[in-house]
């Protein structure tokens, strides 16, 4: 090969469908999120951390968790704002493989149960000037209608306060 030689390069879309069972635990949650707009957590009964979502056997000490209801319960969906980040840069959403539209909003909270959760930062027109650290925020739904058991069925959290 020639140095400086120009490498000739195709585009292939592959189409590669599949699905996956969300199980009891996951599921649970995913549904109660889409048909109730509630995040479901459980305690670990061994090591006692809240695990959001909820799994089968805490990762960090391995004790198997009961099953809902059993030790599980619902947030409030409301917490403090603790850090957030502007994202410019073009992503792919692994669901469609479109680019996102961006500039957004991503944010870090503190739920009031002391969960750390992390999603949008919204509405679109928030002024980034006015965030603080510690901003009191809200989950806000998608419409029942649009959602699809994801946790983007959350549309993001809103900021409570001026
Ligand atoms: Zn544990």
């Amino acid at each position: 090969m020639e140095k400086n030689e120009e490498l000739l390069g195709q585009e292939r879309m592959l189409r590669v469908r599949f699905g996956w069972s969300a199980g009891p635990y996951l599921g649970k949650f995913l549904t109660e999120l889409r048909d109730n707009g509630k995040l479901w957590v459980v305690r670990c009964p061994g090591c006692k951390r809240v695990l959001m979502p909820p799994r089968i056997v805490c990762a960090t000490c391995y004790t198997r968790v009961p099953e809902f209801p059993e030790g599980w319960f619902s947030l409030s969906g409301k917490g403090r704002l603790s850090d957030w980040e502007r994202v410019i840069y073009p992503q792919m959403d692994p669901e469609t493989g479109q680019i996102r539209p961006e500039p957004y909003l991503h944010g870090v909270f503190i739920l009031d149960e002391g969960v750390t959760f992390a999603h949008y930062l919204g509405p679109e027109d928030l002024d980034e000037k006015k965030l603080r650290e510690g901003m009191k925020v809200e989950m806000v739904m998608k419409a029942p209608e649009d959602r699809e058991g994801k946790l983007t069925d959350i549309k993001f959290f809103r900021i409570m306060e001026a």
